[in-house]
């Protein structure tokens, strides 16, 4: 195939990277959105109603807001990609992005719009018991919690937010904050502290996760006299903020200490020529939904003024071969919902409490089991990574489906506590656990000690 090269790549796709891909495409630039395999959407997509987004009176769900976004900027002309950007080599003339598959793309410009991740605590024991009583997404795991004493962590408007939906299901929900005064807004302050249902541990630090299998309480730490106390808790739901998604781009580009891109304020210029950066990987300081769209839309002019400054630009309807850099070509797109569809017919068949027996515990091969709901934005996020798992495997591991609503006795069996979780089954017994949405290649690398070898 002739080598091309495109115009311009952007890496992520919360509210920056959807504005840089529309405002590109209207540019007729055709812009190749890297969504990541399974963080498409970005952090809206575990967010309940945004109110402050202009132009919604009476507000929009966060999954709603960024599937409104991503569609505009597909309609304009922008390729989607269901991918992770995994390597990047950002040098100034030619700019080379493989994505997890192995697909190489050489991009004249790139902009950078990968967000930030959740920020842990740091206790010992988070990870063993995340999935077990632990969780960073309300939205995802809060209906585990009916009537149950759950506890939040965190003082900003994520935490009042968790609380205030948790409300919806738990019994008690508690707010821990190491000071006794809120970050969070006004108007989620008056609604948390008027909710009968929430209380407030003030000037407390979590030092501690009680519970063997399952979270049964945390220990806490008074933040001014040291004196220690414990809160029983079924659930704790961890949001305290967010860090810089920066790693990938660790060694090319100027970070800040924070680990933020540095950009040449007030444009989106990096300190690399042709690579911009916007949205929460670059802002310490606003990070709401509007600033990081501001923020995608001058990237994506930046991107346009520097393409248009180059000798050989790559014009018009989207690339041309130049031959100046070798590239192989795009992938063809493969909508998310096409891919549901698939990971619904014969790749990935659903189980149900009456045939789970047959169908994974007395199975002649390993099953891995993905326990999934329909209202889990995350869990759908995955379908693509989990289709393209199983036929990578076929007949060598099976993988099945259990709808957690339409299957509750296998769900509740398995203690399925967090959306989703896998289960990889053999000899009808569990032997791994994976809890967590994640792409194709770490499915492969958590599971490498349990996968059949492949004859080539
Ligand atoms: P945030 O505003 O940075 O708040 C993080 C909270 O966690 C702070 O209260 C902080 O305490 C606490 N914290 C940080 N590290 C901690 C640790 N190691 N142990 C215990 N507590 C710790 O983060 P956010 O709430 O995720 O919000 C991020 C941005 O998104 C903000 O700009 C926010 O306005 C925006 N946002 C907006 C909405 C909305 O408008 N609907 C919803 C969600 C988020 P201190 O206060 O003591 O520093």
């Amino acid at each position: 195939m002739s080598p091309t090269v495109r115009a311009i790549a952007i890496i992520g796709s919360g509210p920056a990277g959807y504005t840089a891909a529309l405002y590109a495409a209207r540019a007729n630039l055709a812009p190749l959105v890297f969504e990541g395999s399974v963080s498409s959407g970005g952090a809206l997509m575990s967010t309940t109603g945004v109110e402050n987004f202009p132009g919604f009176p009476g507000g929009i769900q966060g999954p709603d807001l960024m599937a409104l976004l991503r569609q505009q900027a597909a309609e304009f002309g922008a390729e989607l990609v269901t991918e992770d950007v995994v390597e990047v080599d950002l040098a100034p003339a030619a700019k080379r992005l493989r994505t997890e598959s192995g697909v190489e793309y050489d991009v004249q410009a790139v902009i950078v719009a990968t967000g930030a991740g959740y920020r842990e605590l740091g206790l010992a024991d988070e990870r063993r018991l995340t999935g077990y009583g632990v969780s960073w997404c309300a939205t995802c795991d809060g209906a585990f919690y009916k009537e149950k004493e759950v506890a939040v962590v965190g003082g900003g408007d994520s935490a009042l937010e968790e609380a205030l939906f948790l409300t919806r299901f738990a019994r008690s929900v508690t707010v821990v904050h190491r000071r006794d005064t809120l970050r969070a807004s006004a108007v989620l302050q008056d609604r948390a502290r008027d909710n009968p249902r929430i209380s407030f541990a003030w000037n407390k630090e979590i030092i501690g996760l009680r519970g063997q299998d399952r979270l049964t309480g945390v220990q806490l730490a008074d933040a001014r006299s040291g004196d220690l106390s414990e809160v029983p808790a079924d659930g704790l739901f961890v949001a305290i903020g967010h860090l810089p998604r920066s790693d990938l781009f660790r060694d090319q580009l100027e970070l800040t200490a924070g680990g933020h891109i540095r950009v040449q304020s007030p444009t989106t210029a990096t300190s690399v020529p042709g690579v911009f950066a916007c949205g929460d990987v670059v802002d310490a300081l606003y990070r709401q939904a509007i600033t990081a769209a501001g923020s995608g839309c001058a990237a994506a002019l930046d991107a346009q003024r520097f393409l248009a400054g180059l000798e050989t630009p790559v014009a018009g309807s989207g690339f041309r071969p130049t031959g100046t850099v070798a590239s192989r070509p795009a992938e063809p797109v493969r909508p998310a919902t096409e891919e549901a569809t698939m990971v619904r017919g014969s790749a990935v068949e659903t189980v149900t409490d009456a045939s789970f027996a047959g169908e994974v515990l007395d199975h002649d091969k390993p099953v891995l089991v993905d326990f999934w709901a329909t209202w889990c934005s995350a869990c759908q996020l995955m379908f693509p990574a989990l289709a393209d798992f199983a036929r990578e495997y076929e007949g060598l591991i099976a993988v099945k489906k259990v709808d957690v609503d339409e299957s509750p006795v296998t769900a509740e069996k398995y203690d399925i506590g967090s959306m989703p979780t896998l289960k990889l089954f053999r000899g009808g017994e569990v032997v791994h656990t994976i809890v967590g949405a994640k792409t194709k290649s770490s499915l492969v690398a958590e599971l490498s000690q349990f996968l059949p070898a492949r004859t080539p």
